[in-house]
């Protein structure tokens, strides 16, 4: 059996950080963004869903807890953990705010830019 890949949970913080005495479960996988890429890719799919699914009801701890988080656990590369937490706080912050220009026609803008990488794109540049 590989150990490369495991976190062991608390071996940062020894659990005394806030998520860990709450969210177990969730702490190890907040831990596992220092090397397992899926654990990324879940912290972002959450920050993209947050304001559109009810997490409430769930174990893991939102946005407010995030950029503590990192601050508070060691990682193997803390620039990176950092950006990667910002990055997904950030990502929720743009959620909360509803879009300053027209979504009708910003959504214009991606069907064209879809059908016609290239010329729909410069089209879409010239026009404003
Ligand atoms: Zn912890």
């Amino acid at each position: 059996m590989t150990t490369a890949h495991v976190h062991h949970r608390f071996a940062t913080c020894h659990g005394q950080c806030a998520v860990a005495a709450r969210y177990p479960e969730h702490h190890d996988r907040l831990l596992a963004v220092d090397t397992d890429a899926d654990a990324v890719l879940e912290l972002f799919e959450m920050a993209v869903t947050w304001h559109e699914l009810d997490y409430s009801e769930s174990e893991v701890a939102g946005p407010g807890d995030w950029l503590t988080f990192a601050d508070e656990h060691r990682w193997s590369c803390a620039e990176r953990a950092q950006r990667v937490f910002s990055l997904a706080v950030d990502i929720v912050g743009r959620g909360a705010v509803p879009p300053a220009t027209d979504s009708g026609a910003q959504l214009a803008d991606v069907i064209e830019l879809a059908r016609g990488r290239s010329g729909a794109y410069r089209q879409v540049s010239d026009s404003r």
